[in-house]
């Protein structure tokens, strides 16, 4: 099968033809037909992430349909489509798996990370963590729910209550999250570069009621922010920006260092939380409610060989909401 791999961080992705795997027991084999584009996959291409399986195939929001299961498979058949996210295997049995955290399980493997992933015409995947997808979205179309929209559901859910709701960094998760969040009828504030116009203009085209750059103030005070932007220099801003008791939550795997800033901005209870990968609960549950808004991704597709330039055209912001490969 073709496959594009990462032999060391740092180095490009290297298209390659590559045997592929047989399932074993309790994992299925995939046909890759649509492979969403992480932030999350430039940190592992740059070596922000530091303990990549190498080397490693790249892509943790796959979609694509069952060709082979494995002995004990009992869920999917043959044919099948199936999503892949990015928790692809959790031990079972260490305190956070038993008390329904497994998004924070003590030995876990993540899909294009520790186990090869969807930038590749096949993959396998344990079955026990694959989802089923819902119907009405095409399969380039589901491929950005698989991370962008449930780990930001999951952000979103660390909000709370929120009813000004401010979103910093305006890309794949964002444009998800910001139709969730009207859905539940809350105002969502975008803050994106400064100066960026085309993405303040897709915010408002997904319905915020207000955007502007990151330095700007926005016309009310937030109850609760999201900061998908890997840049920590945003969390002072939005602590300066959420009311008192209000939440900021940050929505990525990796953050430049978080300047210094005063306590004042921390005062009056407010709080800042990281959001650290997925359950399968919040899996199921964002599936399931997503048709019901509806979201609706929007997707820029590169053929699967063309990766490394989805991944370049995301760091610099090329693109309006996600990118999707395909194979
Ligand atoms: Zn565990
Ligand atoms: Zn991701």
């Amino acid at each position: 099968m073709q496959a594009m791999v990462l032999e060391r961080p740092g180095a490009p992705l290297r298209a390659v033809r590559i045997r592929r795997q047989a399932p074993r027991a309790g994992q299925v084999l995939v046909k890759v037909t649509a492979c969403g584009v992480c932030r999350t996959d430039l940190h592992v291409v740059d070596g922000e992430l530091t303990e990549p399986k190498l080397p490693i195939i790249p892509g943790h929001e796959i979609v694509g349909s069952v060709e082979i299961v494995g002995p004990g498979v009992t869920q999917f058949r043959p044919g099948d489509r199936v999503g892949i996210p990015w928790l692809g295997h959790t031990c079972g049995t260490c305190p956070y798996c038993v008390s329904q955290h497994e998004n924070l399980c003590d030995a876990p493997r993540f899909t294009g990370y520790q186990i090869d992933g969807g930038y590749a015409e096949y993959t396998t995947a344990e079955a026990a963590y694959c989802f089923a997808l819902p119907q009405g979205y095409s399969d380039i179309g589901a491929a950005p729910l698989l991370c962008a929209g449930l780990i930001g559901y999951r952000s979103l859910r660390m909000a709370g209550e929120a009813e000004h709701l401010g979103i910093y960094g305006f890309g794949a998760a964002a444009h998800i999250v910001a139709q969730v969040a009207r859905h539940q009828g809350r105002s969502v504030y975008a803050f994106t570069r400064p100066g960026d116009a085309e993405a303040q203009a897709f915010a408002r085209r997904v319905g915020c009621a207000w955007s502007g750059g990151s330095e700007d103030q926005p016309p009310a005070p937030l109850d609760s922010a999201i900061i998908f932007a890997p840049v920590g220099a945003l969390v002072p801003k939005a602590l300066a920006a959420v009311r008192r008791g209000g939440t900021v939550v940050l929505g990525g795997i990796h953050m430049s260092d978080i300047p210094v800033f005063p306590y004042e901005l921390l005062w009056h209870e407010r709080t800042i939380r990281s959001v650290a990968n997925l359950t399968r609960d919040d899996g199921c549950e964002f599936l399931a409610l997503a048709p019901r808004v509806p979201v609706r991704t929007e997707v820029t597709t590169y053929p699967l060989e063309d990766a490394p330039r989805a991944l370049e055209d995301l760091r610099a912001g090329r693109f309006n909401g996600a990118a999707v490969v395909v194979p």
